[in-house]
């Protein structure tokens, strides 16, 4: 399995969510030494809870099965690029890389509250070198999921307002 492999079922996770009342289309799947930990999406309206984003979902199922509050080592893919909740919860669970597929400016500017820069470079930036951040893994494919950057989305159906 390599990163495309992983990133192909963390789109399999997208288009579930997509799906489902109350769960939105993004996915993520957690993979250490070959082994899938977990799989999830975004099931905030499903549980109402705001910080039930995929990779939070994923995580916390992950951490679940192992029993344990540390994901050392591991990789975590998600559809697009991951909002800085989602990096640092990453960085507590010591993820060792994140691998994601859309990047901000192939999606419609609804889907990031970011301003000037984007926290995937804060990341990058601010924390020692023991987590890696790599976009665009079959990023057009992904994009395809969401609202395109130029599409005409109505106030009502607009999603973080
Ligand atoms: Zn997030």
């Amino acid at each position: 399995m390599d990163d495309i492999d992983i990133m192909r079922r963390a789109m399999a996770q997208a288009r579930q969510g997509d799906r489902k009342p109350g769960a939105n289309g993004i996915g993520c799947v957690i993979v250490r030494n070959g082994e899938i930990l977990a799989e999830g999406f975004n099931e905030v309206d499903l549980r109402h809870d705001p910080t039930a984003h995929a990779e939070m979902v994923t995580i916390r199922r992950a951490c679940e099965k192992l029993g344990a509050s540390d994901l050392r080592d591991a990789t975590l893919y998600s559809t697009l690029q991951p909002c800085g909740m989602c990096s640092m919860a990453s960085i507590w669970a010591k993820v060792r890389r994140i691998v994601y597929g859309a990047e901000r400016h192939q999606v419609h500017e609804m889907y990031f509250e970011n301003k000037h820069f984007n926290t995937t470079d804060f990341i990058t930036d601010a924390f020692k070198d023991d987590i890696s951040l790599v976009g665009g893994v079959l990023g057009a494919e992904c994009a395809k999921l969401y609202v395109g950057p130029d599409e005409d989305v109505p106030e009502a159906e607009r999603v973080n307002t």
